[in-house]
């Protein structure tokens, strides 16, 4: 085993710290890092599956170019930065700087995106860069914004765990930011752990061990926390004194929370709530000082998506609990660098170091540091407007980075439409084959998780390092290089010949320090801008390399800063915090006649984004295997489709087929479809397609919350799944799904046509052509029943399991054959029924990802040894004993198998 180089996890914003290492078969290896502040060892299953990723397959090696035929061939990285350097040099002399544009991503290095950054603001001039951070946290940034005069979290993890009440708000922390809910949960177990309220329109696994759970209606959250502001006044739990001399406009702010949130049961009446929840969750607020408000995608993800923002800061302000110990609100992000990205200026309405485009001083103050020869002095374009303007023709060169726009954004198939006409689209990548890619004219091969050098910033504010400890495969290189070898083609050699990113990151602290807090000009009163690196900027290389997690602000003597604004010192000119006033707004489309429910979006426990890593890993792909929507019962019976049946997602935007489950958790009226899969994976399932672009007025954030659709059946004459160790040609099929397990394929299919001759078009489809190939058959022309196994060497090489209905035997016992190296007797009799030999039981579909522990499993075991506790289960199973992601739904099937039971 090497040394254990200690990294940064690449998924979520929560950060954590990772040692990975590689084995002597050349492995990697991963483990929490226990000296990393933010996770102190634990990690959550796609962190500990993070070596399964990691491999060669489809990766981007070499650059590609497009030729005149429409081909995409290999090139050399000289003709595709002189491809690069002089189309967008073109385009810019043209037609202006403003046709030229970045879309980039919450997954690059801080490093990358300063030097993308000043790229495009300070030498091209334009601030058309904008990243798909605006589709995660850009509410949170214009809250924050408004309120504290910068995009500041005030508070730190800890705080999560020295709160008496953690409020968590449009996030299921359970599944999307796992580890920070087990250090919640972890400290439950304590006497003083803090009581959990979850305010979200679904009941997730983050509900399970919540004390009191709002099912909110969606979009209504705005009028909870006006109705909280006015409760908390009119039960004197306000501080006078922090109001007065540390904030701005409470009267205004406290009139609009009076104006229509006032009665408590109006309130729960207009948010669909039961009136005593309501008012429980207002008396736990307001008895409790030490309160934590943790919001996520929920509450950004919303055309009133800051309003809601400001809506949870100004009852945080209200009662001046910010900055101490145990309280405050708290932003916690998708990504794993949406902060750093915010810190170098990485959206298309920010300068770098927390300046603004708006402010001549701030352009003034970048400019000079820069030594440019321009600074953009207007916002650019912001996501989904900017992939308007490419399909408008206004901008007609791209150069998207570590990002999928065809699947994340809004009316995705607007996006593709635009890509598709725009004269230049250069994408960075690390994979080949994406939805996006296939719309590119130049592809550059990035570095990947494990190749990468530099530091991602994380919620709480903490800088970690990325470090490789991987080689860089083929001919990939890191984006900063990239962007340093076009900007210098164009002629900027000044400003990116940097040779390594330790000098790029000690150029962005040493920015951050920059004429802070200088005199003004204009005779404003200034005030420092909290993001201050200054003494960072002196990092030496081997300094920078052995760079340990720290919190900005970073003090003088190198130590970072845990909370901001305890000394009530905010960033706005005059040093006082803006209570916003801020009043309910409906989504901006209606359910109608036409399309009566509404489709939530978001992630799924195991996946990460559009697939491209975590769908390597058979353990992360063995949670949930298939495009979903969930809906209730009723909307089902409604709508004509049922649980396992394929049905068609539709809006007045686009369309998706999934397959039809009841999680349970979801209110009538609302269905919820996760944002992961694509062309790449399954047939048609890009959710991107159905969502509605409106977006937030203030923040450009899309409402990927709230989307009318329709559900319809969508009608096939069979189901059916396959297994193969090779790949099957999937595409001609009305549906289907691709899986990658331990050595096979999997594909749950579909379709509309009943083949005339089943076993003939078996064999052609699994592409068995030889007669005297070992082929074992059952056809029941009856019940529409077609099954059929390939033997080959006395291994599994393929099976083919068809059905009228999707009632299928589990996957799971003839998955396990691929491991085998010979089949035994017994196997071979028993493969045409799909059940193992001697009625072993079916375990189900998995629920423990790390064991591999089925659902069914853990129901039995739960009857027979009468189990009430997960770890009683882990005990008995292990399963729940390593990261600990599932016992949320360890704790349902203790309730629920322990209900039927006692039924
Ligand atoms: S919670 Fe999981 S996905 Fe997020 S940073 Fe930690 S290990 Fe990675």
């Amino acid at each position: 085993m090497t040394a254990a180089t200690a990294t940064t996890c690449p998924y979520c914003g929560v950060g954590c710290g990772v040692l990975a290492a590689l084995d002597t078969a050349g492995t990697t290896r991963v483990a929490g890092d226990p000296a990393h502040a933010s996770n102190r060892g634990r990690l959550c299953v796609k962190g500990a599956a993070l070596g399964d990723t990691v491999g060669p397959e489809g990766r981007l090696l070499h650059p590609m170019l497009r030729g005149a035929d429409g081909v995409l061939r290999q090139a050399s990285w000289d003709d595709a930065v002189r491809r690069v350097a002089e189309g967008f040099a073109r385009i810019v002399a043209e037609h202006g700087p403003d046709a030229v544009a970045f879309y980039v991503s919450g997954q690059l290095l801080t490093e990358d995106y300063y030097v993308v950054n000043k790229l495009a603001k300070g030498y091209l001039g334009t601030a058309n860069i904008d990243t798909n951070s605006r589709l995660c946290m850009s509410s949170a940034v214009a809250g924050h914004k408004r309120a504290f005069g910068e995009d500041v979290v005030p508070g730190c993890y800890d705080d999560l765990e020295q709160a008496e009440v953690v409020v968590l708000v449009g996030s299921n922390t359970a599944w999307c930011h796992p580890v920070l809910f087990q250090r919640i949960a972890a400290a439950r177990e304590g006497r003083d752990g803090p009581r959990v309220v979850v305010i979200d329109p679904r009941f997730t696994a983050t509900c399970e061990s919540a004390d009191l759970h709002l099912p909110i209606r969606p979009g209504s959250d705005v009028r909870l926390f006006n109705g909280l502001l006015s409760f908390l006044f009119r039960h004197g739990v306000v501080d006078p004194a922090f109001i007065d001399d540390r904030t701005e406009g409470f009267n205004r702010a406290l009139a609009a929370a009076e104006a229509e949130a006032g009665d408590a049961a109006e309130v729960a009446r207009r948010c669909g709530l039961q009136e005593a929840d309501v008012l429980a969750f207002y008396r736990l607020f307001a008895r409790h000082e030490k309160v934590v408000t943790l919001f996520s995608q929920g509450v950004n993800q919303s055309t009133s998506g800051t309003d809601k923002v400001n809506a949870i800061i100004n009852c945080h302000l209200a009662t001046g609990r910010i900055g101490w110990p145990g309280m405050g609100p708290f932003s916690i992000t998708g990504q794993p660098n949406a902060m750093g990205g915010r810190e170098v200026g990485g959206l298309a309405n920010m300068l770098a170091a927390h300046m603004e485009l708006n402010d001549p001083l701030h352009r003034d103050i970048v400019q000079s540091y820069w030594r440019s020869p321009r600074i953009a002095d207007k916002p650019g374009l912001k996501a989904v407007e900017l992939f308007e303007a490419i399909g408008e023709g206004r901008v007609k060169a791209v150069w998207i980075m570590a990002t999928n726009p065809v699947v994340s954004l809004p009316d995705a198939d607007r996006v593709s439409a635009a890509l598709a006409r725009c004269e230049l689209v250069v994408s960075s990548d690390i994979v080949e084959r994406t939805d996006t890619n296939a719309f590119a004219h130049v592809l550059l091969p990035a570095l990947g998780w494990g190749e990468k050098n530099g530091t991602v910033t994380s919620s709480e504010r903490r800088i970690s390092r990325q470090r490789p400890f991987l080689p860089a495969p083929g001919e990939a290189r890191a984006d900063w290089r990239a962007v340093c070898d076009v900007a210098r083609h164009m002629g900027f050699e000044q400003g990116f010949g940097f040779a390594h990113p330790h000098e790029i990151f000690v150029e962005h602290a040493g920015l951050t320090a920059f004429r802070n807090h200088p005199p003004r000009a204009d005779g404003l009163p200034a005030a420092p801008r909290r993001l201050h690196l200054g003494t960072l900027s002196a990092l030496d290389r081997h300094a920078y390399d052995g760079l340990a997690p720290v919190q900005w602000p970073v003090t003088e003597d190198g130590r970072g800063t845990q909370r901001l604004f305890a000394d009530g010192a905010f960033s706005h000119a005059d040093g006082r915090a803006r209570f916003v006033a801020v009043a309910s707004r409906p989504p901006a489309h209606a359910i109608d006649r036409e399309y009566p429910l509404v489709l939530n979006t978001g992630r799924i426990r195991d996946q990460w984004h559009t697939m491209t890593r975590t769908a390597r890993s058979p353990r992360l792909n063995g949670h949930i295997g298939e495009p979903f929507v969930d809906m209730h019962p009723h909307d089902a019976l409604r709508s004509g489709v049922r649980d396992g049946e394929l049905a068609r997602v539709s809006s007045r935007w686009g369309a998706m087929v999934a397959r039809v489950r009841h999680g349970g958790g979801i209110l009538a009226g609302s269905v919820f479809a996760p944002i992961h899969w694509n062309d790449q994976f399954a047939s048609d399932a890009r959710v991107g397609g159905v969502v509605n672009p409106a977006v937030d007025p203030v923040s450009g954030e899309p409402e990927f919350k709230h989307t009318p659709v329709r559900i319809e059946p969508f009608p096939v004459r069979w189901y059916g799944f396959a297994l193969s160790r090779q790949p099957l040609p999937a595409s001609v099929l009305s549906y289907w799904t691709l899986i990658r397990g331990d050595r096979f394929l999997r594909y749950e299919i579909a379709h509309r046509e009943r083949p005339a001759d089943s076993d003939a078009w078996a064999r052609t489809w699994l592409g068995v052509d030889d007669p005297a190939a070992d082929w074992l058959t059952h056809d029941d022309r009856d019940t529409g029943a077609y099954r059929a196994v390939h033997v080959r060497d006395g291994c599994i090489e393929a099976c083919l399991f068809l059905a009228a209905q999707p009632h299928l035997p589990s996957r799971q016992w003839l998955a396990s054959l691929f491991a085998r190296e010979r089949l035994s007797e017994a196997d071979r009799q028993h493969l045409l029924s799909g059940e193992p030999p001697g009625g072993g039981s079916d375990p189900g579909p998995v629920v423990c990802s790390c064991f591999g522990v089925g659902r069914n499993t853990i129901c039995a075991a739960i009857r027979a040894n009468d189990l009430d506790m997960p770890a009683q289960i882990t005990a008995e199973l292990r399963a729940g004993g390593n990261c600990g992601s599932c016992i949320p739904e360890l704790r349902r099937l203790i309730a629920e198998t322990r209900a039927t039971s006692e039924a």
